[in-house]
Formats: C-alpha cells, sequence, structure tokens
C-alpha cells in the first residue's frame, strides 16, 4: 500500500459536504427533534442559511420532517429528526486469510456483517472479491447503491516500499505498490479511505465500544501479526507514511526468536496469531483458526497455556513501553484473537511498576479488552466514512 492519505469525501453526486451542512446535521442528531430557529441559534448559522441547508439534507434524505412544535407564539414551527437509515457505509478488511465486512448506518449501528475465507489476498483475486461483498451487503440490506456514502479499506501495514515491508511481504502480498485509495475508488466508484488495521480498531473502540468516553488510549492489534493504533485527545497518530505502530517489531528479547523482519526478538515472534501457531507447531498441535485456540484455552491445554504465558510476559514488558511513551488513559487489546484469549492473556499480565501509568486513585483499569470482537477493524473503516460525513470536526483526524 502506497499512500493512504485522509481526504473529506467528494465527488459523489448531490451530495456537498460543507462545513455548515455537518454543522447543522450533527446538531440535529444530538438535539432531535429541532426546528430551524433553534439550530440557527445554537449553530451560529442565519436563519436562511440553515434553511437552505435544511431543503437539500431533507432532499437528500438525510433529516425528515416530523410535525411541528405548537404552544409558543407565532407559527408553529416545523421540527426535524435526522434519517440515520437514510445512508450507510461499508468496511472492508483485508487479512492474509480473509475478508471482513461490517455495514452501518449513519448512527454507526452495525447492520450488516460477513466473513469470507480466503487464501489468495493479491490485488488481481482480492480486489474483484472485495466488490462482489460490497454488493452482497448492499442487497443484504435492502438499499440502493446511491445510498452508499463510501468504503473504508483496512489492510496490515507497513505501508510502502520499505525494506521491511519487503521482508514481510507474506503478510498481504503484492499490495506494496498499489495506491489502495485509487484502485478501490476506481473499482467501486464511490469514495474509499485507505487506513492501516490498527488505526482503523482504534477508531472503532472510539465510535462504538470501550473507548468512546476516553481520548487518549492506545490499541494493540492481535491481526496475524501485532499492530499498534494510538489516539492522542481524539486524534489517530498515523507518522509520516502511514506506518505508525509497528509494535510487532519491537524487540522484548535481545537476541530471540527469528523476525521475518531481520531482527531477532520481535514481540510479534512471542504474542501474536502466528506466533502461536508456530509455537503449538512443534508441538504437535495443528491450529488455524481462532475458534481452535479458543477450544484449546476452554481445554486447558497445556502447550497452549505455555504460549499464552510466554506471550502475556512479552505484552507486559512492551506495555510498560506503552505507557511511559504516549501516557494512556488506557491500553485496548483486540482483533483477531477470540475474546476468551484475549482475556486470558490479559488475566496473566504482569504489568511493570516502574510506568507512568501504576498510580494511585485510576478509574479505567490499565488494559482492556475491546467490545468490537474481530468485526472491530472493518467497523472502524466504515466509522471513518460516516465521521467524514457527519461529524463537523472530524475527531478522529487531526
Ligand atoms: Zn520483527
Amino acid at each position: 500500500m502506497k499512500d493512504i492519505k485522509t481526504h473529506s469525501i467528494g465527488g459523489n453526486a448531490g451530495r456537498n459536504r460543507t462545513h455548515n451542512r455537518r454543522v447543522v446535521l450533527d446538531y440535529v442528531r444530538a438535539n432531535e427533534p429541532t426546528g430551524r430557529a433553534e439550530i440557527s441559534k445554537s449553530c451560529g448559522l442565519s436563519f436562511q442559511a440553515v434553511s437552505n441547508i435544511i431543503e437539500a439534507l431533507q432532499n437528500e434524505g438525510l433529516l425528515v420532517a416530523v410535525g411541528h412544535k405548537t404552544g409558543e407564539r407565532g407559527q408553529p414551527a416545523a421540527q426535524y429528526k435526522f434519517n440515520p437509515e437514510s445512508a450507510f457505509s461499508v468496511g472492508i478488511e483485508l487479512r492474509p486469510d480473509a475478508l471482513i465486512c461490517a455495514t452501518l448506518n449513519l448512527k454507526g449501528d452495525c447492520i450488516y456483517r460477513e466473513r469470507l475465507a480466503i487464501s489468495d489476498t493479491s490485488p488481481a483475486k482480492a480486489i474483484p472479491e472485495i466488490c462482489d461483498m460490497v454488493d452482497r451487503a448492499i442487497v443484504k440490506i435492502k438499499r440502493s447503491r446511491e445510498q452508499l456514502l463510501g468504503v473504508g479499506v483496512v489492510m496490515p501495514g507497513p505501508f510502502g516500499a520499505s525494506e521491511m515491508s519487503d521482508l514481510e511481504a507474506a503478510i498481504v502480498p503484492d499490495w506494496d505498490d498499489v495506491d489502495v485509495q485509487k484502485v478501490f475508488e476506481e473499482a467501486l466508484k464511490c469514495p474509499v479511505i485507505a487506513e492501516n488495521d490498527a488505526t482503523a480498531a482504534a477508531i472503532s473502540e472510539r465510535v462504538a465500544g470501550v473507548a468512546s468516553a476516553i481520548d487518549t488510549y492506545c490499541f494493540v492489534y492481535f491481526g496475524a501479526g501485532l499492530g499498534l493504533g494510538v489516539m492522542t485527545n481524539g486524534h489517530a497518530q498515523r507518522g509520516a507514511f502511514g506506518n505508525f505502530g509497528e509494535i510487532g517489531h519491537v524487540i522484548t528479547q535481545v537476541g530471540g526468536n527469528e523476525c521475518s523482519c531481520g531482527n531477532y526478538g520481535c514481540l510479534e515472534t512471542y504474542a501474536s496469531r502466528i506466533s502461536a501457531r508456530k509455537f503449538l507447531a512443534v508441538r504437535g498441535i495443528d491450529v488455524s483458526s481462532g475458534a481452535e485456540m479458543a477450544t484449546l484455552l476452554e481445554q486447558n491445554n497445556p502447550d497452549f497455556i505455555e504460549w499464552i504465558d510466554i506471550a502475556a510476559k512479552h505484552l507486559s514488558q512492551a506495555i510498560g513501553i506503552l505507557e511511559n511513551i504516549f501516557d494512556p488513559e488506557t491500553i485496548v487489546f483486540g482483533g483477531a484473537m477470540p475474546d476468551a484469549v484475549i482475556d486470558a492473556l490479559i488475566e496473566r499480565l504482569e504489568l511493570p511498576q516502574g510506568s507512568v501509568a501504576n498510580r494511585k486513585h485510576r478509574t479505567i483499569k490499565r488494559v482492556l479488552r475491546g467490545s468490537s470482537g474481530h468485526f472491530t477493524a472493518a467497523i472502524g473503516g466504515a466509522s471513518l466514512i460516516i465521521h467524514q460525513t457527519t461529524t463537523p470536526s472530524i475527531a478522529v483526524y487531526s
């Protein structure tokens, strides 16, 4: 993936997304039902400007009139409500072994989801599969394509032609030199935002998850490897090349396991799905899915428990590093790992005493499990589109 610049959505016929429109829409969402005079006063816009915006939003189906407010002097005022079903967005996550789809209405409710196992994630195979997946979602939710605001496409980093991504090519091969946003805008014929999986997952937990009331937090994302999303005062950190948060390649054991990146002792060689698979394969146990890991845990399989203990030890070190660097309110674990396994990892953490996060009177635990399960990154991708449409100051991007 070459370039994951984010921009305001544009070019979708009939949708003029100006700041004032977003302000009006956001106000109605929070204060419905409400009338033009109230919107005008509260949003600092002229009555005429509000009338024009409301008319346009009504024509697009985003607002609906719900009768008149009576009991006051003068003409009864028309009241308006937000219509969350008037449009929707789709988030697609490309994983090394699957495509995940989440469809959200304008309120951010997940109205459809799908997981499709795939073995070939190369652009030639994955792009048509993703287009079909979006088409299926539109049919399943019985909407028209014109109501699709856009698609958030999410995949693992690192992005761009770095030495590391060459070595990591096995994660999602052949995407290094692809301008993901451009390719999908052409294929899907709608606005597209591209994002890395860990950042999308962090955004998902803020939109509708455990971090909805938290402004500064880290999200440790269990994909095939291990990723990190960081939100600081409600803004996603992205790095200069969209490669922020490659925590899987932080070394937690000097001279330790050999990593695909060329280094030794990287965190993800101890605490990731791939590491679990390798660890168990040596012991004659073949696990290819999260469900199989959950079963091993349920059976108290001693080899799997040993892996969890080792993973927790290395994650504990990484948490100390994250806390001391970012000073987050909390750290969230989530992604392509069963909830029970994440809970078991959290339970076994030995969090370092020497951390700025180790303070009295904490109201939030130092580590939490995310609440969106393995759809979290896809939901985050879809949330990005919704946010660009309805929120006046984009809370997730600077
Ligand atoms: Zn590495």
